[in-house]
């Protein structure tokens, strides 16, 4: 299966992930970019990831008719009830850097002891093929907040957010991608695409 897709994102370093994750499976992941299509800014008012990744794809596919995948991600912590969720990329401000994000959270957090630290990070991806079809998959990954950054691999709160005693910042991109809430959302939806070969 060489199917090409666009990838429904202005986030340079999702992308990045995304072409990197399904590149192997033999999914062509192109940009909007390439395609000569400008997504613009799309309203995510959607009340969950999931709505917000459909809100995604469908905007770019009334825009260029042609397949598209969408993610939509964020970090869940538990113990500020699943915060900042889908508030993720606006949490502390839509344009504060991150560096000020991870010190807002790690502030948030400063009197919870360790066991309480767990959190996961969520992402739906929203495919629409050619015909219209719409395939939502959701992948998820538990880990937990550290109590103060490490690494400088990823991107947004991956110095913070730890699996096995190791922040996502510090792994390889392999050793994130196989573990990563991204990771299982796409291999979901290739398995998906798989059973549909026929009609891509
Ligand atoms: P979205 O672009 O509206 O889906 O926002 C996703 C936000 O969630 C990102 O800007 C990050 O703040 C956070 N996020 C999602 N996935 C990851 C990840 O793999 N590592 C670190 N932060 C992530």
């Amino acid at each position: 299966m060489m199917k090409e897709f666009v990838i429904a994102t202005n986030n340079k370093k999702k992308l990045t992930e995304i072409q990197r994750i399904l590149a192997p499976l033999g999914i062509v992941p192109v940009t909007a970019a390439e395609k000569g299509i400008d997504l613009g800014d799309v309203v995510e008012d959607g009340a969950t990831f999931a709505e917000n990744a459909y809100i995604k794809a469908k905007a770019a596919f009334d825009k260029c008719g042609l397949p598209v995948i969408a993610d939509d991600s964020g970090l869940c912590v538990d113990a500020l009830d699943g915060r900042p969720g889908i508030y993720s990329a606006r949490y502390g401000g839509h344009d504060s850097p991150y560096s000020t994000k991870i010190q807002m959270l790690l502030d948030e957090l400063k009197d919870v002891p360790a066991p309480e630290r767990t959190a996961h990070f969520s992402c739906a991806v929203c495919c629409i093929l050619k015909s219209g079809e719409v395939i939502a998959v959701e992948g998820r990954c538990e880990g937990e907040i550290a109590t103060a950054p490490s690494g400088d691999g990823g991107f947004g709160y991956d110095p913070v957010f730890t699996v096995g005693g190791r922040s996502f910042a510090t792994l390889p991109s392999d050793e994130k991608d196989r573990l990563s809430h991204r990771g299982n959302a796409l291999r979901q939806l290739c398995r998906e695409l798989e059973n549909r070969k026929e009609e891509l």
